[in-house]
């Protein structure tokens, strides 16, 4: 059966965002789902272009096609410009952050058996950007930032948690708190958490906190299935999950709201190898593949990670950061997977 044509919302980024934007693209296309590319500037490319690191333009194009492919961007350091993440987070409603952390054959990560997904709070908590500073005789002499946390956010994100672990048949889910020190706002997140998963008695839910679970995370990750937790911890703990399958080159996530999506790998703009070609795409492309799925396109996300796996399993056309030493391109990277592909 042929898929009817997709339009999505492509923002290429900055730093190595151009390079594995094009390997992506190219490794999308030959799975045959037909896609109209909505090309559209954010971060410092359009900062230099139009002036603003988030044109109207670009708001726009993900307002009518509410799907987006995103490159990492670079957040302009000073002059008053947000987050330009944070900003499309918010302004889209895009409240869960869905960061599988899945081992790779082949990688040399510290762990073999890592199959976890982070599911983050993604609008609220101490990212809510309520803060400011605090000035005495011309003097800055303090700093304070409120952590926003409320019912309809927590309900809607745990919901959201277990009602994924039903859908992609996971067993677990743990609520991830501080509530032994933050009463009120991890206190809430763990009260509401533990509401919502008596409606899933399907799923086992377990509660731990946040400290606890990034020791026990690095001794021992196959014990978790998903975490749901507010968005700093979510943030810290995602990375941290990126950290034991082999490195941020490796993971995507999705930034899903009730009316819109977008898609992402974990890592930056990598201002350190931008440029030099040896970025590795997997990532970015690993995010394409959510897309699909977001699409109803599963047979043909499967084929593409199943090509990414059989490429990263044998070796021998990857990037230096999964092998150190490698002259690998990022494009000759993307040529095995294509012919993979195809074959
Ligand atoms: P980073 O993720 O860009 O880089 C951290 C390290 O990981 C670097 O050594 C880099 O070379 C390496 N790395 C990252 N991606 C890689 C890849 N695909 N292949 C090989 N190596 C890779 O983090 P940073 O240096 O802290 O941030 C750089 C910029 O990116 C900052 O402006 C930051 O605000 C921005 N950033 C954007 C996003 C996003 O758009 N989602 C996320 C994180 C950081």
């Amino acid at each position: 059966m042929v898929s009817a044509m997709h339009t999505v919302t492509l923002i290429p980024g900055d730093g190595i965002g151009p390079e594995i934007t094009a390997a992506a693209v190219r490794v999308i296309e030959t799975s045959g789902v037909p896609i109209h590319w909505d090309r559209q500037l954010a971060g410092m490319a359009a900062l230099e272009k139009f002036g603003t690191p988030l044109p109207e333009e670009t708001l726009e194009s993900f307002r009518r096609n509410k799907v987006a492919l995103k490159a990492p961007l670079t957040t302009p350091v000073g002059g008053g410009y947000r987050s330009v993440n944070v900003t499309l987070r918010q302004e889209f409603d895009l409240f869960a952050n869905v960061r599988p952390a899945l081992s790779f054959e082949g990688t040399q990560a510290r762990f073999d058996n890592v199959n976890l997904v982070t599911v983050r709070e993604n609008t609220e908590g101490l990212y809510a950007g309520i803060e400011h500073f605090i000035k005495a005789e011309g003097k800055t002499i303090a700093a304070e930032s409120i952590a926003l946390v409320t019912r309809t956010g927590c309900e809607r994100i745990v919901d959201y948690a277990f009602r994924y672990a039903r859908q992609t048949g996971r067993k677990k889910v743990a609520i991830v708190h501080k509530a032994n020190i933050l009463k009120c706002t991890s206190g809430l997140f763990l009260e509401i958490g533990r509401e919502v998963a008596k409606r899933y008695p399907d799923i086992e839910c377990e509660d731990r906190i946040v400290d606890a679970c990034a020791m026990q995370m690095v001794m021992d990750p196959g014990q978790f299935d998903v975490i749901v937790t507010t968005n700093l911890f979510g943030d810290i703990l995602s990375d941290l999950a990126s950290g034991l399958v082999g490195g941020l080159g490796l993971t995507a996530g999705a930034n899903i709201g009730r009316e819109a999506a977008m898609f992402e790998a974990v890592h930056g703009s990598a201002p350190d190898i931008a440029g030099k070609g040896i970025a590795n795409p997997t990532a970015l492309i690993m995010a394409g593949v959510m897309m699909l799925e977001h699409l109803g396109e599963q047979a043909a996300a499967r084929r593409i990670e199943q090509a990414v796996r059989a490429v990263i399993k044998e070796g021998k056309h990857v990037t230096p950061d999964l092998k150190p030493g490698s002259t690998c391109t990022t494009q000759e990277m993307a040529d095995a997977i294509v012919a993979r592909l195809q074959s």
